[in-house]
């Protein structure tokens, strides 16, 4: 086989739209797909300051490095969980990946920070939902305590798919009403958006390779097997006799999204009374899982 457009040496053979292409023609195929994503979904303006939250993975190194090429003014971040070498090591690939990309990058430390990294946290919820908490506020309260308006993430469409299945699979309503290429701003929370939301896992991998991304693929001592990964696996294996079923399932349901629009809650957001940030009750769930008596200032100085 040879490439769809120029007919040289063949790099990757995408399923869906069934086609053949060389390195160079399957990097401006990835690069337009992102940019049509954008814009599709109106996710990023010129003048934006964009935040990147990046784990190493290659998710979030694939975003960065095209939205820098496309031009965008994005910087990242990266948490360090306190997760012994998998944080540690984590942390090696994030310098590395962005100043191969040459993109600034801002670390936050979350046991120097609060004094309690992930393993230190005492909860009755299991550590993945407590990390996920503090990802999502630590994300939160940087882009707002330094005026950063988007936010993006590496979610690509078999997290998606993954998602909405195992939604369906549960008829979690109120989740299938609010999930989506993005979630506009609310207060003061930024507009989180997903620029890899039509592109595949295996895209993403081989558009890593091919740009010469080095990826962090180790797994975190508290990953468990989640139901989402299942579902991947079982998506991809249809996907093999039918290509195109991943596609067509997420954006089917983004048309199908407004039946479950009753479904939304319109909880009224408070300040928590600690660090100012929306919260649902008095005290926000990341001050009250951290035990916090003060504002985490996240700043940056200089
Ligand atoms: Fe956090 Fe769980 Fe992911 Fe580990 S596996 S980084 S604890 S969300
Ligand atoms: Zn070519
Ligand atoms: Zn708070």
């Amino acid at each position: 086989m040879k490439c769809k457009i120029c007919k040289g040496e063949v790099y990757i053979t995408i399923k869906y739209p069934k086609m053949a292409l060389c390195k160079e023609h399957f990097i401006e195929y990835f690069e337009k797909r992102v940019k049509k994503t954008i814009k599709k979904y109106e996710m990023i303006k010129p003048e934006d300051k964009v935040l990147i939250a990046i784990s190493g993975g290659k998710d979030g190194a694939v975003v960065t490095y095209v939205l820098k090429k496309l031009g965008y003014n994005v910087e990242c971040l990266h948490i360090n969980l306190g997760i012994g070498e998998f944080s540690k090591k984590s942390l090696e690939c994030v310098k590395k990946q962005t100043s191969y990309i040459g993109v600034r990058c801002h670390i936050v430390d979350l046991k120097e920070l609060t004094g309690k990294g992930i393993p230190e946290v005492k909860s009755r919820k299991p550590k993945c939902s407590i990390c996920g908490t503090a990802k999502r506020y630590i994300v939160s309260k940087f882009a707002c305590d330094n005026g950063f308006n988007v936010i993006v993430t590496g979610h690509n469409l078999d997290d998606e798919a993954s998602f909405i299945l195992n939604n369906v699979m549960n008829w979690s309503t109120g989740y299938l009403a609010r999930q989506g290429p993005i979630l506009p701003q609310k207060g003061k929370l930024p507009k989180k958006v997903k620029p890899l939301y039509e592109l595949t896992e295996e895209e993403i991998s081989s558009y890593a390779e091919v740009v010469g991304l080095e990826v962090f693929s180790e797994k975190c001592p508290f990953a468990k097997k989640a139901i989402t990964l299942e579902y991947k696996e079982m998506l991809n294996k249809i996907e093999e006799t039918r290509p195109g079923t991943k596609y067509r399932f997420v954006i089917g349901y983004l048309k199908n999204r407004h039946l479950f629009e009753k479904e939304i809650e319109d909880i009224p957001l408070m300040e928590c009374k600690i660090c100012g940030m929306p919260s649902s009750g008095e005290v926000c769930s990341f001050c009250r899982t951290w035990e916090l008596k003060e504002e985490i200032d996240l700043k940056v100085k200089g």
